[in-house]
């Protein structure tokens, strides 16, 4: 009948439980944002994490957090959203983060509590609103100062969040803020390490090739990770020139390498925002479409970027970067890109000075080359000069004992032989002259200031039939330029160009085109002339041998003399022949001279040039016919030789023109019957041994100057005017005889006697 009930009031302790079941759930989220976050390698699915555990937490309806770009605080990088639809996920990534809610805590830098979104007239309504959401509460997330983003909850339904609720998504916020700290600086790290390894393998790739092309190509692959580029073009000044070599580089479709293409040289208008980037230090971004060379490099509409290339502050180069549409550059993109710079000015550096090595290489070996052939033909021609001098004299013997008979005998068979013979002879002399030319040191012919354009047209011209004459068609085209005037003999360079013109239509059998040309080489300060032609070119051994006397390829039509006598009188116009050639395809031989020096111009008007050719020098072209009945003076002549063979037959000759001849075999000899007797002229030869030709006239001077002296030489010995007047010569009989031109000889002998005395 009775109750005993003992009444407790546990609504404390129920509360208490209540506080603590909680307080154990909120630590328990704690912890596992806690645990989450230090996954920092994947900020994405523990930001989704923590998202759910806050919505399961708080009893709200969504939750998500916007992180901002660390480049661009304009763009959020992070946007994860959980507990409403796609659409509106969609709109927080559109979002910047000036709007909303988001827009409010970022700018007041300050928890806000928003209990109905519609009412609240601080934010514009939008997605939230759409989405059907009531109350928000945005807190930014805040580590160590820096704001890196905005954590928002959302409820459905109108609700009042409590102050505990407001702690603990704070103290999750916080742990988030970490998290995204830590995660950010992660990425950072582990990007800058991305870098550096393609930095270092492009280095690596710099260390191991000398080719800029090479280098460029690895650029443009380890960069496809790095930087979303579509194109890179990439400009070297080229080297003393005004304009840049370009190459470019596309980014090539996943799985296959990017091919540098290498296109036509461009030059930058002065205007050009690359010229201006070209001298700054800094990776420089151009507004889309504005790339100012743009066309020439393909430039897309999208953003580019430039990057000077220098060495020791001198611009070398650039390189456009240039991104798709609607891409953009990070601030360690450009700063990635200039370490790039720095990496390809050092390899490009180092291309130009293996590139100036090897220019200086070929230039040494050219000019051992140049070293090794001139010594040769030096012995060459001097032993040719030895050959020439004895030859010469059998054919002294030969070709004067052939006239004399002509004269005296009468059968026209003998005739007839003896025709023969003297042409045999002369063909012969001819030859000898030739190799004398190639093996004289001088010029016995004085040098006179020389128009090489007029000499090239008058040669060309003369050529010309021959030209015309070929079997198959060839082409002339003659391009004359300005050319400085040279000192030389008029007569030998025609005979250098002639060569050359000759040799290249033999060269041309079945046509081709024959170019002549002149020009100036400021490098070298050279006057040049070169004849290029379309023939059969030439093998490096035939290269090597073409100055070489009697070297001819040509057989029995090539005497192999040509090439030699153009280098022997090149050599004293102190010029030098550059030969180039290619077999099947053509051979350009260029002669350099050099110009005559401007003070010497000056210093000598035109007009007193040293250009008088003394008579006796001339060559007689076509042999006078003998006279009959001559009609000179009869003289008394000492003839000194010490060759018997030629003493004879001049003795002989000049017996024969009804002279009174005396002949002697030494120069003592010469000098003894001198004096015991009386003649009219003296001829001497030079070389003799004991007493030289030049002690015999100046002994004939001392005794009596009034008496005409003649040296008997092989034709072309190099003999001075000035040496020849010193040692008291007056004439030079030429070597071989000719009849009636060593009579001529006497004849003027005999004037000058009477003017001298
Ligand atoms: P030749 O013409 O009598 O053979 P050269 O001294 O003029 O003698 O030339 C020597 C050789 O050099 C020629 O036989 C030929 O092999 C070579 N040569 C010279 N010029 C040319 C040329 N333009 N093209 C090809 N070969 C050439
Ligand atoms: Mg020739």
């Amino acid at each position: 009948p009775a109750v005993l009930g003992i009444l407790q009031d546990i609504t404390a302790r129920k509360a208490y439980e209540k506080a603590l079941l909680r307080k154990n759930h909120e630590l328990s989220v704690l912890n596992a944002v806690a645990e989450a976050i230090t996954q920092v390698n994947d900020l994405g699915s523990v930001l989704d994490g923590v998202m759910e555990r806050l919505i399961e937490l708080l009893g709200v309806d969504a939750a998500g957090v916007s992180i901002l770009d660390d480049d661009d605080p304009q763009r959020f990088a992070w946007v994860h959203y959980r507990g409403c639809s796609e659409t509106f996920i969609q709109n927080m990534r559109a979002r910047i983060p000036t709007e909303g809610v988001l827009g409010l805590a970022l700018a007041t830098r300050e928890l806000q509590v928003i209990d109905e979104i519609e009412l609240d007239d601080r934010i514009s309504k939008g997605a939230a609103v759409q989405e059907g959401f009531r109350s928000a509460v945005a807190l930014p997330v805040i580590n160590q100062e820096r704001c890196s983003g905005v954590i928002t909850i959302f409820t459905r339904t109108p609700r009042t969040f409590t102050v505990d609720d407001i702690r603990l998504f704070q103290a999750v916020a916080h742990q988030l803020a970490v998290a995204v700290d830590n995660a950010r600086l992660y990425g950072k790290a582990q990007e800058g390490v991305r870098r550096l390894e393609a930095l270092s393998e492009i280095t690596r790739a710099i260390g191991s090739t000398l080719d800029v092309e090479g280098v460029f190509q690895i650029a443009g692959e380890r960069l496809v990770p790095l930087v979303s580029y579509q194109r890179i073009a990439m400009l070297i000044a080229r080297q003393d020139e005004w304009d840049f070599s370009v190459r470019l580089i596309d980014r090539a479709p996943p799985g296959e390498a990017p091919r540098v293409q290498l296109m036509k040289p461009l030059h930058l208008a002065p205007d050009s925002p690359l010229q201006e980037a070209l001298h700054g230090h800094r990776a420089v971004p151009l507004p889309p479409g504005d790339v100012g060379a743009g066309e020439a490099l393909g430039a897309s509409p999208g953003p580019a970027a430039v990057v000077p290339i220098q060495a020791d502050h001198t611009p070398m180069g650039l390189f456009l970067v240039m991104l798709p549409e609607g891409a953009r550059f990070r601030k360690r993109d450009l700063v990635m890109l200039e370490d790039l710079a720095t990496h390809l000015a050092i390899s490009l550096k180092n291309a130009r000075i293996f590139e100036d090595l090897e220019a200086a290489y070929l230039e040494l070996r050219d000019a051992k080359d140049r070293l090794v052939r001139s010594e040769k033909l030096q012995s060459l021609g001097e032993m040719a000069a030895g050959v020439a001098h004895d030859f010469n004299n059998v054919l002294s013997a030969i070709l004067g004992r052939a006239q004399m008979l002509k004269v005296i005998l009468q059968d026209d068979e003998v005739l007839k032989s003896l025709r023969v013979i003297e042409k045999a002879a002369l063909d012969g002399a001819g030859t000898v002259r030739r190799i004398q030319e190639f093996a004289k040191a001088k010029s016995d012919r004085a040098f006179i200031p020389v128009a090489l354009n007029p000499l090239v047209r008058e040669v060309v011209e003369r050529c010309a039939t021959r030209a015309d004459g070929a079997q198959a068609p060839v082409e002339r085209e003659v391009e004359l330029q300005d050319v400085p005037r040279v000192m030389g003999n008029p007569s030998e360079l025609r005979e250098v160009l002639t060569n050359l013109i000759f040799n290249a239509l033999d060269a041309m059998p079945h046509g081709g085109r024959l170019a002549v040309r002149t020009g100036y080489d400021p490098m070298k300060d050279r006057a040049w002339v070169e004849v290029e032609d379309t023939g059969i070119g030439m093998t490096p051994e035939v290269e090597n041998k073409i100055f070489d006397p009697f070297f001819s390829t040509k057989g029995e039509q090539g005497t192999g003399l040509g090439m030699s006598v153009s280098y022997g009188i090149v050599q004293r116009h102190k010029g030098e022949f550059v030969v180039r050639s290619a077999r099947g395809k053509g051979t350009t031989i260029r002669v350099l001279l050099p110009p005559i020096p401007t003070s010497l111009l000056e210093a000598r008007p035109l007009g007193t040039a040293p250009g008088v050719e003394l008579p006796w020098m001339l060559e007689v072209k076509t042999p006078a016919p003998f006279p009959a009945a001559r009609l000179g003076k009869s003289a008394r002549i000492l003839v000194i030789d010490d060759d018997v063979a030629v003493r004879e037959v001049l003795a002989d000759i000049l017996r024969a023109g009804a002279h009174e001849v005396v002949a002697a075999g030494t120069g003592s000899e010469g000098i003894a019957l001198f004096e015991a007797g009386s003649f009219d002229v003296v001829f001497t030869d030079l070389g003799m041994p004991g007493m030289s030709g030049w002690e015999v006239a100046r002994g004939i001077k001392t005794m009596r100057p009034g008496t005409p002296v003649g040296l008997i030489t092989g034709w072309g010995a190099s003999l001075d005017e000035a040496e020849l007047a010193n040692h008291g010569v007056d004439l030079i009989i030429p070597k071989p005889f000719r009849f009636d031109r060593v009579l001529e000889l006497v004849d003027e002998a005999i004037r000058l006697k009477e003017r001298l005395s």
